[in-house]
C-alpha cells in the first residue's frame, strides 16, 4: 500500500475490538442496556466525537498537566454521563421550585472537610482566587511574601492574576525569608487581605523562613486569611508529610481555603472554596461569581469523587509496591526487556521533588516515538538516553494493551 492509499483509512483491527470492549464495559457498568450494546457499537464507531486521543500514561507522573491531570474515578465518569442529561442541578423535586445551584455536591464537600463552615464550587483554581481577591481586595492590597510569587505553568503567573483583579499587590519579605513583623509592618487601612500561596512546583532550601497560618492569624486581627494550596488535599496525607491540606490550613486559622479539583483530589477541572459562612456568602453573591460559575458535569463528576471509592490519583500515589513491581516484571519478562528501579513523581504542581519508588521497563529511547504514535498512545519518560515505562499510572486493567503496545514498538525497532 502505498502512503495515499484509501486503504490506509480502514481502521485498524485492535482499534475496533477496543471500542467493542469499551461499549461492552459500560454495558457492565449499567451506563446502557444490554439490549442496547450493538446499536451503541454501531453509534460509536460511525462518529469519532472527538479528536482528543486516550493515552496510556507510563511516565510515574501521577498529576500529568498536559495529559489533563486527574483521570476520573468509574463512579465520576458515571456520574457525568448522567448529568449530561435533565438533572435537577437548580431543582427541589419536592417541592417543585427553584434550588440552591450544586447543593449536593457542596454538601459533599463540606462532609468531606467538616472544618469549613461552607463552601464553593468554581471553574478551577485560578477563577477561585481571582474570585476570592476580587471580592475581598479590589482596589485595596493584597499583602503576600515574596518567596511565595509563583508561576503556575506555561507562563501563568499568580502576582499578574491578582494584580488583574484590580487589587494591589503589597509584596513582603524576600524570596528565601519572610518574618511575621513584615506582615505586620504592611497591615493598614487599605489592606484587603492577607493572602498564603503554597509555592506548590519548587522548593526554597538553605536559608529559608516563611510564616505560618496560625502565625498570621496572630497578627491579622479581623483581616481575612486567604491560603492558595494549589494541591486540593482536603485531609493531611502521610504519603506526602510537606504537601498542606485543607483541613489544618482553616484549623490553624484560615478564613478562606482555595485549592484544584484535579490536582491531589483526583477529581474534575474546578476551583474548591472553603471558609468560613460569612466569606463563602461574600464570594457566592459577588457578580463575578455568575462568570466562574462551575458546570454541571463538573458538579456531578466532583460529588461522586468526593464520595466514592479512592480516584486513581490518590490510588497511584499510594500503589502497592509488591503489586507495581510484580506487573512490571510480567511485562517486562513477556518481551525480554529489563527493569530498573524508578521513581515517579506526584507532579501537577504538588509535592516538588517527593520521590514516590517504583519501577520502569527499560526500552531504546528511540522507542518512545513508536509509543507515542501507537494504537493505543503511550506516553514514556523519555530519561538519561533510555525510554522508561512505569507502570504506577497505568490502570492493571490496562496491562494487555500496555504489553501490546510495547510489542508492537520493540517490533519496529
Ligand atoms: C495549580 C495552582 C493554581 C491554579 O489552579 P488551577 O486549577 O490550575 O486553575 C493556583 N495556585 C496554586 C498554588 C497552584 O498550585
Amino acid at each position: 500500500m502505498t502512503a495515499t492509499d484509501p486503504r490506509r483509512r480502514i481502521p485498524r483491527t485492535d482499534h475496533l475490538l477496543a471500542l467493542v470492549r469499551r461499549v461492552q464495559q459500560e454495558a457492565r457498568d449499567g451506563l446502557i442496556a444490554p439490549e442496547d450494546v450493538e446499536s451503541a457499537v454501531l453509534a460509536a464507531a460511525s462518529a469519532r466525537a472527538t479528536t482528543l486521543r486516550p493515552v496510556l500514561n507510563a511516565t510515574g507522573v501521577v498529576v500529568h498537566t498536559n495529559l489533563g491531570r486527574a483521570p476520573l474515578s468509574d463512579a465520576a465518569v458515571a456520574a457525568l454521563v448522567a448529568a449530561s442529561r435533565y438533572v435537577d442541578v437548580e431543582l427541589d423535586l419536592a417541592t417543585g421550585s427553584r434550588s440552591q445551584r450544586g447543593v449536593q455536591a457542596r454538601a459533599a464537600l463540606r462532609a468531606a472537610c467538616p472544618a469549613a463552615e461552607d463552601v464553593l464550587v468554581v471553574n478551577n483554581g485560578a477563577a477561585a482566587l481571582v474570585l476570592a481577591t476580587t471580592a475581598l481586595a479590589a482596589g485595596r492590597e493584597v499583602i503576600v511574601s515574596r518567596g511565595e510569587l509563583v508561576e503556575i505553568g506555561a507562563g501563568f503567573r499568580l502576582p499578574d492574576l491578582i494584580a488583574s483583579t484590580g487589587a494591589r499587590l503589597r509584596e513582603v519579605g524576600t524570596t528565601n525569608r519572610t518574618h511575621l513583623r513584615d506582615y505586620v509592618d504592611a497591615i493598614g487601612p487599605d489592606t484587603g487581605c492577607i493572602l498564603k500561596i503554597h509555592p506548590s512546583n519548587f522548593r526554597v532550601e538553605g536559608f529559608t523562613s516563611e510564616v505560618s497560618v496560625a502565625e498570621l492569624r496572630t497578627a491579622a486581627g479581623g483581616l481575612p486569611i486567604v491560603a492558595d494550596l494549589g494541591s486540593g488535599l482536603l485531609r493531611p496525607d502521610p504519603a506526602l508529610s510537606d504537601e498542606p491540606d485543607a483541613t489544618a490550613a482553616l484549623d490553624a486559622g484560615a478564613d478562606l481555603v482555595v485549592a484544584s479539583g484535579d490536582k491531589l483530589l483526583g477529581g474534575p477541572q474546578a476551583g474548591l472554596l472553603l471558609g468560613t459562612t460569612a466569606i463563602i456568602e461574600r464570594l457566592a453573591t459577588h457578580p463575578l461569581a455568575r462568570a466562574v460559575r462551575v458546570d454541571k458535569l463538573t458538579l456531578a463528576a466532583l460529588e461522586a469523587t468526593l464520595a466514592g471509592p479512592p480516584a486513581p490519583v490518590p490510588q497511584a500515589l499510594h500503589a502497592d509496591p509488591a503489586i507495581l513491581q510484580a506487573r512490571t516484571r510480567r511485562i517486562a519478562d513477556e518481551l525480554g526487556l529489563p527493569v530498573a528501579a524508578h521513581d515517579g513523581r506526584v507532579g501537577g504542581g504538588g509535592a516538588p521533588g517527593v520521590p514516590l519508588p517504583g519501577w520502569a521497563i527499560r526500552l531504546p529511547e528511540t522507542a518512545a516515538a513508536a509509543l507515542r504514535t501507537g494504537d493505543p498512545a503511550v506516553l514514556p519518560r523519555v530519561h538519561d538516553g533510555a525510554c522508561l515505562v512505569d507502570l504506577r499510572c497505568v490502570p492493571e486493567s490496562d496491562d494487555h494493551r500496555l504489553l501490546a503496545a510495547l510489542r508492537r514498538a520493540v517490533g519496529t525497532q
